[in-house]
């Protein structure tokens, strides 16, 4: 009988071989790479905003943003000051490598230090497809509740860095901070947690301290 290789697992192994070459990309141009990725509303683009707002003074920073239909994640980092270009998945749930490899192709990548994906919001499968970046930020936020950990196990097992936002909304939101560890704990032990608040600035510093040391690591 002939070996069936279930049409998913074709799908994933072409995706992971242009993941290689995304990363051969970004290695040649001496970038450092993150994927950032949450459920919609966690602040993935107004830590991007911060963020940029915060280094872009000091490096250069290129993001890549998909989104299903608009630009409006895009345009808010180019007003920051980044240099942005936007990936509409046209109704896709995610990115995959053949759209950062196209979408690469629309950056000077030597021309820039740090490269910010943002994801399309989603818990599911963006988890699924490797893009080639360095590093996976996964942002939470206390609005969605402590419960995600358990419900979108991949997703946090792949976490590099998990960013808590919004913690400014604790006192006013239930939310169990031990329940929402003991997930994260599960899935991966370890893993750096940094709780912070892109509108009240609370715990940024950290996140730019990670993220820093990455780039020195990277850019020398
Ligand atoms: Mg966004
Ligand atoms: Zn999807």
């Amino acid at each position: 009988m002939p070996e069936r290789i279930p049409v998913v697992e074709k799908i994933l192994s072409a995706n992971d071989r242009l993941a290689l070459e995304n990363r051969a990309k970004i290695d040649a141009a001496g970038l450092f790479s993150i994927n950032i990725m949450a459920s919609p509303g966690a602040g993935k683009t107004s830590l991007i905003e911060q963020t940029v707002r915060a280094l872009g003074k000091k490096y250069r920073i290129g993001m890549i943003n998909g989104d299903i239909l608009t630009s409006l994640d895009a345009d808010r980092a180019a007003a920051a000051g980044a240099v942005a270009v936007q990936i509409n998945t046209g109704g896709d749930c995610h990115l995959d490598a053949v759209m950062l490899h196209s979408a690469l192709n629309q950056l000077d990548l030597n021309n820039l230090d740090l490269l910010i994906i943002e994801n399309v919001g989603n818990l599911i499968c963006p988890a699924e497809f490797r893009l080639g970046t360095h590093k996976n930020v996964i942002v939470a936020s206390i609005p969605e509740g402590d419960d995600k950990p358990h419900k979108y196990p991949s997703m946090y097992r792949g976490a590099d860095v998990l960013i808590l936002n919004k913690i400014d909304l604790l006192p006013y939101v239930p939310f169990r901070m031990d329940f929402f560890r003991q997930g994260v704990e599960v899935l991966n032990p370890g893993v750096t947690q940094l709780n912070l608040s892109c509108s009240s600035g609370e715990g940024l510093a950290a996140w730019y301290t990670w993220l820093e040391s990455n780039l020195t690591l990277k850019n020398g």
